[in-house]
């Protein structure tokens, strides 16, 4: 047998290329060797390596679902004025990278003149870091970039500027899976569902292996049945937490409703450990209707928290921040929003999570 070619000769398609491969020259030649940076104005970021050497990245919002026709003027406005340097952030922002100053200003010119807006740094919301929603997900309880549009072309003065007491990362999930960062954002909109998954019976002894069925369930809600002599599974409905991963496995348990599927508001949570620690999201509108096109009452909801905080934190204080120093019942006063028996944690599964003391804290 011929030898195998070495481990690093050998050439797969497995993973992405290394990232070292695409860095601009000048961030290649000053590696780790990064001194300073500065917000020179919303939008525009400048760092100075210690040779003296300068990138200037300029921030724009992307739709995330991007078009071929986007991507190649993305393309083209990055061969103009960045040597063909772009890069896109965790939060779907698209950032071009120039060690020139003076393509800063045209190039923001030319964003902002193709409909691409300039923001998303410092003390601003950056785009909206959302999932696939009714475009391409089976288990989606609400559409994603129709809810995300709809919010942003109301807040996107605050995606301009620097207004905001610090910054305000807003995230969107379709489900509870929340392939978004929903778990981990200051304001986050959560698609959810509120029935167990529909068992079609009779389609699922042909579609479904029972056995993986029955193991896709995280709560262990799903048991054997047999309907009219045939093998099926049943529900507990009070062990479901509506997540769809039955569905994902057997298309004989579709999980959407329209008429008991939603959004749900969560707020607080951070990913930064500056000040305070990591914080997860919290509760604090259980349902809202699919509204589409334009979802208003879920714009109304996001905008109302957005304005309440704005007015309402010190300088810094990051949405939990603010929520955790008035207290949890200010807030709700504050942003007029109603506490419900929904905001306490009943789930069955939740003994571990629930707060074991007849002491509550304010
Ligand atoms: Fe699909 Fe849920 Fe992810 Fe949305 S969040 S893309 S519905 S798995
Ligand atoms: Fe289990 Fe989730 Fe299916 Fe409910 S929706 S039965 S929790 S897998």
């Amino acid at each position: 047998m011929a030898d195998a070619p070495a481990k690093q000769e050998r050439i797969t398609d497995i993973g992405p290329p290394h990232y070292k491969k695409f860095l601009p020259p000048v961030i290649k030649e000053n590696y780790g060797k990064w001194l300073w940076h500065d917000i020179p104005r919303p939008g525009v970021l400048v760092h100075c390596a210690e040779s003296g050497a300068k990138i200037w990245t300029v921030r724009a919002g992307t739709a995330r679902l991007l078009s071929v026709d986007t991507l190649r003027e993305y393309a083209e406005i990055a061969d103009k004025y960045c040597d063909g340097h772009l890069r896109f952030t965790s939060r779907n922002n698209v950032e071009f990278l120039t060690s020139k100053e003076e393509n800063v200003a045209p190039l923001i010119e030319e964003l902002e003149s193709k409909g691409h807006p300039v923001g998303g740094t410092a003390n601003s919301i950056s785009s909206i870091v959302h999932t696939q929603g009714w475009v391409h997900c089976h288990t989606s309880a609400t559409d994603a970039s129709g809810v995300v549009k709809a919010v942003m072309d109301e807040v996107i003065d605050h995606f301009r500027g620097h207004k905001l007491p610090n910054r305000v990362r807003i995230a969107l999930a379709c489900c509870l899976n929340m392939c978004g960062a929903v778990h981990c954002s200051d304001i986050a909109i959560l698609g959810i569902h509120r029935r167990p998954p529909h068992v079609n019976d009779e389609n699922l002894k042909n579609l479904c292996e029972i056995p993986t069925t029955i193991a896709s369930c995280p709560t262990a809600a799903i048991k054997p049945v047999t309907v009219d002599g045939k093998p099926s599974v049943e529900v507990d409905e009070d062990k479901c937490m509506y997540c769809g991963n039955c569905y994902t496995t057997c298309p004989a348990m579709p999980i959407s409703d329209p008429l008991n599927d939603g959004l749900s508001i969560w707020v607080g949570g951070k990913v930064s450990s500056a000040r305070s620690m990591p914080t997860f999201s919290k509760l604090a509108i259980p349902f809202l209707p699919n509204n589409p096109p334009r979802w208003p009452e879920t714009v109304e909801a996001v905008v109302n928290i957005l304005e309440t905080y704005a007015k309402g934190a010190k300088d810094w204080e990051r949405v939990g921040e603010w929520i955790e120093r008035i207290g949890w019942p200010r807030f709700f006063r504050e942003t007029g929003i109603e506490f419900t028996k929904y905001h306490i944690d009943d789930f069955k599964g939740s003994a571990r999570t629930l707060m074991n003391s007849p002491a509550f804290k304010r």
